[in-house]
């Protein structure tokens, strides 16, 4: 998994490729303890797959919102509409409480208070889509990465805004390899 979309909303849209990143519990306590959505040591035993199903069907609205954006924001459909309400039912919950809490050697760390709920979870999800999808200078660093079959979104945070591809390791040096690859046979025919 990974978690290098620049936000919690967009590295969930991003379990979607290249195959279901959270297809039911275990992995989507992976996920939240990746995307430090919980503080670490958090007993996620009720993580089933009813709350895969439902992060899954957040982060479909997230994914159609989102490429509206990407693609102008131009009128927005039944689907849009129908996924923002979606979203904003969420967002509008309580996220989770945090607390500070003595371990056995006496030193404070984190905990939920009240225990994991997977409706807190996804409102904190929701909530950074909220934020993200309000906010004019994020929005303008959305982007699609470039890579050839590549769907994944991300935040440009880059310095200078032209950052091309999700991942410079992944789809950056793939688009290194193809564009070397093209040169050499140019080369090799003449
Ligand atoms: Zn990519």
């Amino acid at each position: 998994m990974r978690f290098d979309s620049g936000r919690v909303c967009l590295d969930l849209v991003a379990t979607f490729t290249p195959h279901e990143g959270i297809p039911d519990g275990d992995e989507l306590r992976v996920w939240l303890a990746g995307a430090g959505l919980v503080p670490d040591r958090t007993p996620l035993a009720r993580v089933g797959p009813d709350w895969a199903a439902a992060f899954r069907a957040l982060r479909g609205d997230v994914e159609t919102l989102v490429r509206a954006e990407l693609a102008g924001g131009a009128a927005p459909s039944a689907s849009t509409a129908n996924a923002l309400a979606r979203v904003n039912a969420l967002a509008a919950g309580p996220p989770p409480g945090l607390c500070a809490v003595r371990d056995q050697e006496g030193h404070l760390v984190r905990e939920l208070c009240g225990g994991v709920e997977c409706g807190a979870l996804l409102a904190a999800v929701a909530r950074d889509a909220v934020e993200l999808l309000t906010d004019p200078g994020d929005l303008a660093l959305l982007r699609a990465c470039e890579g050839d079959g590549c769907t994944r979104v991300y935040l440009d945070t880059s310095r200078g805004h032209r950052r091309r591809w999700c991942s410079s390791e992944l789809c950056g040096n793939r688009e290194r390899v193809a564009r070397h690859r093209r040169r050499a046979l140019a080369s090799g025919s003449r």
